[in-house]
């Protein structure tokens, strides 16, 4: 690996200022997903390790709080600079540790800092109110206060940008960070760190600890200093980590899986409503949350989206993230490869159809044809389950009514997307769409500037935007009296 800045890949855990190992001395490897070799270790923690940190950040919280938002908006900006300047080093390690193509890592890059120079900004307006007082002798005052210490667990997808979208309103509002990051992707948020580092962060205010998902979790959710969880990973883990959370009442926010519905009408725009497609499905090989799992097209347009994506499917170049132009990386593991299969293998026993691909790549380890199918119905467990990969199955539909229920019938309600031209349909439709988000006319949504979040058992809590910040804040009401 040929970073021009060396010290941006850390094998050590980042806990009060210091570089350190687990108190196991124990550590695990980290592999690149295209080849299959390790390109580092770092510490395999416990849950001594994750009291530790968990303390240091306490004591930090007592001095971090204090400063001014414009003190901490100072060393966010220093740090989201930083992160600028080292976006090629920062790319190129989150390609070899996650695998995708090296413009999307440079894309996620850029995507992870516009979020630290948003809250070092917004930080600034964590107004409070003064309210019309009930009484003449008396003023109400609300204040906004810092939650505290803030544990995240963060995914393996975006390895970086799921860090800063926590950290940044966390620290900009005053709260302490300690963060366990995904087993497959330590070495952006280590990188992160350092440069938190060099942009002044004070120690124990930012915390990366690696290793044992379940040790780190429950301390991470059972500790009583920890007053909130941020977490972005599967429903079935965030289901858990909120159960924890129970004991000591924690705040949590939780972004979790999605069923996204990609829905053409009739009238829509065709070819825009193809750019949309191959972006949304296609971005991190199909790995994304927000990704469309399902495409759900009006009986009128069919044939015409069918063959225009599997035209524009086959031509995607397939490859590992470092080679030029390569647009579908390989998937994160076996496990991955396992499930798109078995979606592939199930919908086509129920009578689906192959359009394109279908099959592990010729390539082999983890890469898999990117595959359209056709003639997909409810039945088949594409309709449910978030495949989470390069498939792109091909629902039909009738009318409007139809196609708004197929898309709430999931337990899910994170992203959305639509095509049409008819502005009140746009209306009815987006309205009608039990999501959090929803894209009409568009395919890809995510920015720093909107809140992002999902609704049933995508999760609780916005991140991005000004909502973003109030995840991170008590509201404090003070009556004074006797004026
Ligand atoms: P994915 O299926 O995308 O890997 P997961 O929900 O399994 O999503 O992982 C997201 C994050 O949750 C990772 O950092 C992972 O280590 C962490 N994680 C998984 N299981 C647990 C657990 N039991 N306790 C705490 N963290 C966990």
């Amino acid at each position: 690996m040929k970073l021009n800045d060396n010290r941006l890949l850390r094998q050590q855990a980042y806990v009060d200022g210091r570089w350190i190992d687990a108190g196991s001395g124990e550590t695990f490897a980290v592999y690149n997903p295209a080849t299959g070799e390790e390109i580092a270790r770092v510490p395999w923690m416990d849950e001594a390790d994750a009291e530790r940190s968990v303390a240091a950040a306490e004591d930090a919280f007592q001095v971090w709080r204090k400063t001014t938002a414009k003190e901490r908006a100072a060393i966010l900006r220093r740090w989201y600079e930083l992160m600028l300047e080292h976006a090629d080093d920062l790319a190129l390690l989150m390609t070899l540790e996650q695998g995708k193509p090296l413009a999307e890592a440079r894309g996620e890059v850029l995507y992870a800092a516009s979020f630290v120079e948003w809250f070092a900004e917004e930080g600034k307006r964590a107004y409070g109110d003064l309210i019309p007082s009930h009484k003449t002798d008396a003023r109400i005052l609300v204040s906004r206060e810092p939650v505290g210490v803030v544990a995240a667990i963060t995914p393996w997808n975006f390895p970086a940008a799921m860090i800063t979208r926590k950290a940044a309103p966390a620290l900009a509002a005053g709260c302490v960070f300690v963060c366990k990051p995904a087993e497959d992707t330590p070495l952006s948020a280590l990188a992160l760190a350092e440069l938190a580092e060099r942009a002044g962060v004070p120690a124990g205010v930012f915390n990366i600890i690696t290793g044992n998902p379940q040790a780190l979790g429950a301390v991470l959710t059972g500790s009583d200093k920890v007053r909130k969880l941020s977490f972005t990973g599967s429903t079935g883990v965030g289901k858990l980590l909120m159960a924890q959370c129970a004991e000591t009442v924690k705040r949590v926010s939780l972004e979790l899986g999605g069923n996204a519905p990609f829905i053409v009408f009739d009238d829509a725009d065709l070819e825009r409503a193809l750019d949309g497609a191959m972006a949304s499905k296609y971005r991190n090989t199909g790995q994304t949350c927000v990704c469309t799992n399902r495409f759900l097209v009006q009986d009128g347009i069919y044939d015409r989206f069918v063959a225009g994506l599997a035209e524009r499917t086959s031509r995607l170049k397939v490859g590992a993230g470092i080679e030029a132009d390569v647009q579908q990386g390989p998937l994160i593991n076996q496990a991955a490869v396992d499930k798109i299969q078995a979606h592939i293998d199930d919908a086509v026993a129920l009578g689906a159809e192959v359009v394109c691909g279908g099959k592990p790549h010729d390539r082999g380890r983890t890469w898999f044809e990117p595959t359209v199918l056709k003639n997909v119905t409810t039945q088949m467990c594409v309709a449910r389950e978030e495949t989470f990969g390069p498939l792109a199955p091909v629902f039909r539909f009738k009318d409007e009514a139809e196609a708004i229920a197929m898309a709430n019938a999931t337990e899910y309600g994170l992203a959305a997307y639509f095509y049409s031209r008819d502005l009140a349909r746009c209306w009815r439709v987006a309205e009608g769409l039990e999501y959090g988000m929803v894209g009409i006319n568009e395919g890809v949504i995510s920015t720093e500037l909107a809140p992002f979040g999902g609704v049933k058992a995508s999760g609780l809590g916005r991140e991005g935007a000004r909502q973003g910040l109030d995840e991170y804040l008590e509201c404090k009401y003070m009556l004074m009296g006797g004026l």
